[in-house]
């Protein structure tokens, strides 16, 4: 793509059907500079380890390619926070499958929905998320962080305020393998604006104040169907949804946010609609 005003860390939630290293080649098509995959089927318990079928041209295909950072989204089965033993054990096992795939793939962030609380109660589920944390962390060495993600609060999930994710954050011995993976759209449905110049830099302040701009390791661009304080996760095309081109406009330009990856999740029906929702975020960049 011949467009000047790409950043350097850019790029979309795509596809690895048929091989990880067509992810790569459609994120290359896409102008990419980063891309978010998942690793193995995201509706199905995996414990896998890869073969070096799939790894040797996965590696070789990003080497060659504009893609920088590779991020690997964690099956959306995990629920660390389980209150029902065979599921909490289950959700650990099948995390360390997903550090041990990242880690086979030199890749370096595994972002996680950290858990439902379900009938538990939120200091429970805090304490339980974090210890299966480090306990796989701990099990599986290596260089991968996972990012807890902020989510948009629907049911009893943990993790829609910046406080459960700086709690859990802090429970966690291993310092450097332990981050953070913004989403615009859960953040905005969970209750924070930061849509106008003002809430922006108020809400960025208060990010800082409670995690610290530092753990700040990816992004999720999604525009949001539903209303600030909605605690419905419903993505939206970049502009088209309640959060606005604003908000957008003000991450693009945040010399802060260049070389943070910033992935987006936005609604997917052919591979079009990401390249219009990537060129509306490149012509935000001033
Ligand atoms: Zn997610
Ligand atoms: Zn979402």
């Amino acid at each position: 793509m011949s467009d000047k005003k790409t950043t350097p860390l850019l790029g979309a939630h795509v596809s690895a059907a048929g091989g990880l290293y067509k992810a790569i080649d459609i994120g290359e098509e896409l102008g990419c500079t980063t891309i978010q995959i998942f690793t193995t089927n995201n509706r199905q318990w995996s414990f896998d380890e890869l073969a070096e079928s799939e790894i040797a041209p996965f590696i070789e295909r990003q080497k060659e390619s504009h893609i920088s950072i590779v991020i690997s989204h964690a099956s959306y089965l995990i629920n660390l926070g389980s209150p029902t033993k065979l599921v909490a054990a289950r959700s650990k096992k099948a995390l360390k499958a997903e550090l041990m795939r990242c880690e086979q793939l030199f890749i370096p962030y595994l972002v996680l929905h950290p858990g439902s609380r379900l009938e538990s109660s939120e200091e429970t589920c805090i304490k339980a998320i974090a210890a299966s944390i480090q306990e796989s962390l701990e099990e599986v060495p290596g260089k991968c962080m996972i990012l807890l993600e902020i989510m948009a609060g629907q049911g009893s999930s943990i993790g829609s305020t910046l406080e459960q994710l700086a709690a859990i954050k802090e429970l966690i011995a291993s310092k450097n393998r332990i981050g953070i993976c913004f989403d615009t759209c859960h953040a905005f449905a969970a209750g924070y604006d930061f849509t106008t110049p003002e809430t922006y830099k108020e809400f960025w302040n208060t990010f800082d104040h409670i995690i610290g701009l530092e753990h700040l390791k990816a992004m999720h661009l999604n525009d949001s169907q539903k209303a600030k304080d909605s605690h419905v996760d419903r993505h939206a095309d970049i502009g088209k949804g309640a959060i606005g081109l604003e908000a957008f406009r003000l991450i693009m330009n945040d010399k802060r946010f260049i070389n943070i990856p910033k992935i987006i999740e936005t609604p997917l029906t052919t591979l079009n609609d990401h390249v219009r929702n990537l060129q509306v975020l490149r012509k935000l960049i001033v």
